[in-house]
């Protein structure tokens, strides 16, 4: 028998700073399964996902560098619902296998716990099943729209059209369990992760 993984699930709407917080959790030797990063991977030039894009969904999806045409997929997802079904049922099962895999890795079982960052986290039964404790990401929606289009030069219809498909702000805020509040600057967040990380070493080896 294996040893129990405890997983704190991390969520929050697109910019709100998710992968900005777990990334610092890591540095405190917490094990980070970023299902965005994973996602990223498997449509990047020869990921694994590219191959079944091509032949269930098109050529015309894949970009001249091999990799999912990012912003092309975005506009035909958003026009037909059937496309994004198709990708979703492209991606969700070998993103799952992803997460499966890197929970069942050493290094996850020799960390205090797991992190795993699912954006739509309450949207997703899947997931919300496999998590101990959901950890929200939370800031206003204007500063949602101002880090995306720094990071990613998505334009504010784009971003505010993602924003209107996820979960409201207020529906999420009821269904965390914990909020680190990032509407303040990137040094604001240690004073609210420190004593997370602690409670979360201590349920993780109350449950070991
Ligand atoms: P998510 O993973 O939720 O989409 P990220 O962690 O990638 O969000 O953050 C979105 C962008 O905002 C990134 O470019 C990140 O560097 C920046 N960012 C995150 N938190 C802050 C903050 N407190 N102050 C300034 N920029 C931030």
């Amino acid at each position: 028998m294996g040893a129990r993984r405890y997983i704190v699930g991390v969520t929050g709407g697109i910019g709100s700073g998710k992968s900005t917080v777990a990334n610092l959790f890591a540095t405190l030797g917490v094990a980070l399964i970023d299902t965005d990063a994973i996602a990223h991977a498997l449509t990047a030039p020869e990921g694994s996902a590219i191959g079944a894009i091509r032949s269930r969904l098109g050529k015309e999806f894949i970009g001249h560098d091999g990799a999912l045409d990012r912003a092309a997929t975005r506009n035909r997802v958003f026009a037909d619902s059937n496309v994004k079904s198709k990708l979703e049922a492209i991606l969700h099962p070998l993103i799952r296998e992803e997460v499966d895999s890197a929970l069942r890795a050493d290094a996850v079982l020799h960390a205090p716990y797991a992190m795993l960052v699912v954006p739509l986290l309450f949207e997703s039964l899947t997931y919300r099943g496999r998590v101990d404790e959901t950890l929200l990401v939370d800031c206003p929606v204007a500063m949602q729209l101002e880090r995306v289009n720094l990071r990613s030069g998505l334009n504010a219809d784009e971003t505010a059209r993602i924003i209107a498909s996820q979960l409201p702000r207020a529906v999420r805020l009821q269904l965390a369990n914990e909020v680190i509040w990032n509407g303040d600057t990137t040094a604001a967040l240690w004073p609210q992760i420190e004593p997370l990380h602690l409670h979360y070493v201590q349920n993780a080896g109350n449950v070991r």
